[in-house]
């Protein structure tokens, strides 16, 4: 059960629905969100979709209001460096000062941040995207750019491929697997995802790393394969994943999880840590599933859920973790989605493709475990509910 006050480290997606739920949920206690960064609560799917590409700058969670309204105290510009659940206390650093702050439940929701290509640090011209301020230089520097290299064809990767595209900067997209995608997906979807980058003319570059950032006086002019060829580029976008940085737990005694199962906060089945009172939550948090294996998840509707069940958890009425799995990324005007638990060594069936849009069911001993699909957001939608409980694979490809 709750425990006043409540402080909520990360004032991000996770931690603003938190703080929303709790109070809808009938929560009147104290209640802090204390975020490292300057702005209040935003959203980041837009980051590099329509901020990146100056369609579209609106990315607040929340209007300004939201915060008195619900009596939240949003502290931001402030970083927690300490947790120690013995005195339930966290040592909060901000405007040059460092103070310990009480707490009767703790929610740890501090996301990721964007893993460097080593060396980079400080570079001109090298970019990770992660923040609104990573987002907005960016795109500063996409307008005077003669051509991106784009390191990494995962979500964000393409994401950023197909908007500094339509930016008209020409993009080479490198990726040391077979296909984009293809990792989490497999062979047959990341084939359909090579079909759209290539169709619209990015020079992609599959089964080669980077083993250089070249740089001329502290700038990136080009990148070097582990082909030994060379792309010259005066933009290097860094789409190599985050990892949640957990240095404010040393010491606490809370349990992290092992790499092997994704890191991050190790916590049950409805986000309790090892820690009496201490939750954890979204993209730093690693979830124990009904087989009790851990999973880490990096998706804006998991965040969301999981910040209902533990609000549900601590207001005493917990609710059962049912949820289907979803994703989506905008990549070249296409919506591109994904429903369930695919896996790559999954059986993929494709049942819809135009050249352009498709469908694809995944299934493991003849059940039915995701879909995925590009522009087919009706039909996807609709395989849902046969997400919701075991359903042999063939029911849907007869029907
Ligand atoms: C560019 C981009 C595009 C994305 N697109 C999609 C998409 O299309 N579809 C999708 O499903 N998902 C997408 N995601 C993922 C989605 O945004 C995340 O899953 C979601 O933001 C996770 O929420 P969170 O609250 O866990 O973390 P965040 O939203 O990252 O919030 C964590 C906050 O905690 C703060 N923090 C960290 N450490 C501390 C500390 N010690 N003290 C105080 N504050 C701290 C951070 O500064 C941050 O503000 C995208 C992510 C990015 C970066």
């Amino acid at each position: 059960m709750v425990k006043a006050p409540v402080v909520i480290v990360g004032a991000g997606l996770g931690g603003i629905r938190l703080a929303e739920n709790l109070r809808n949920g009938g929560y009147a206690g104290a209640l802090t969100l204390v975020g490292e960064e300057q702005h209040p609560p935003y959203d980041r799917p837009p980051l590099s979709k329509t901020v990146l590409t100056g369609d579209d700058d609106r990315v607040d969670l929340k209007p300004s209001e939201f915060f008195g309204e619900h009596d939240i105290e949003l502290r931001t510009g402030s970083r927690v460096v300490a947790v120690d659940p013995t005195a339930h206390t966290v040592t909060v650093e901000g405007d040059g000062a460092t103070e310990q702050v009480a707490y009767g439940t703790l929610v740890l929701a501090t996301g990721l941040v964007a893993r460097q290509f080593p060396g980079t640090e400080g570079v001109g011209g090298v970019h990770v995207i992660r923040t609104v301020e990573d987002a907005l230089a960016l795109r500063e520097e996409a307008g005077s750019a003669t051509r991106a290299a784009v390191i990494g064809a995962g979500f964000i990767g393409c994401e950023v491929a197909a908007s500094l595209h339509k930016l008209d900067v020409p993009v080479t997209l490198i990726e040391p697997t077979p296909a984009p995608l293809s990792g989490p997906l497999g062979a047959t979807i990341g084939e359909m995802v090579t079909r759209l980058h290539v169709d619209a003319g990015v020079d992609l570059r599959v089964g080669v790393g980077v083993d250089e950032v070249v740089v001329e006086d502290g700038r990136a002019v080009g990148v070097v394969l582990s082909d030994g060829a060379r792309v010259d580029a005066n933009l290097v976008v860094v789409g190599i994943g985050g990892y949640p940085d957990l240095d404010y737990l040393e010491g606490s005694g809370i349990e992290i999880a092992d790499r092997s199962v994704g890191g991050g906060v190790a916590c049950d089945g409805v986000g309790r840590t090892s820690a009496d009172d201490v939750y954890a939550l979204g993209d730093c948090a690693n979830w124990h599933d009904a087989d009790g294996r851990g999973h880490r998840v990096e998706h804006w509707t998991h965040t969301v859920d999981a910040a209902a069940l533990v609000a549900a958890q601590l207001l005493g009425h917990p609710i059962p973790h049912q949820t289907v799995p979803y994703f989506w990324s905008d990549q070249y005007g296409l919506k591109f989605q994904m429903l369930g638990s695919p896996r790559s060594d999954d059986e993929v069936h494709l049942v819809d493709d135009d050249g352009r849009k498709f469908l694809a069911y995944y299934s493991r001993e003849g059940l039915l475990t995701g879909v995925v699909g590009a522009g087919r957001v009706g039909k996807l939608m609709k395989a849902r509910q046969f997400l919701v409980t075991p359903t042999p694979v063939a029911t849907l490809l007869e029907g």
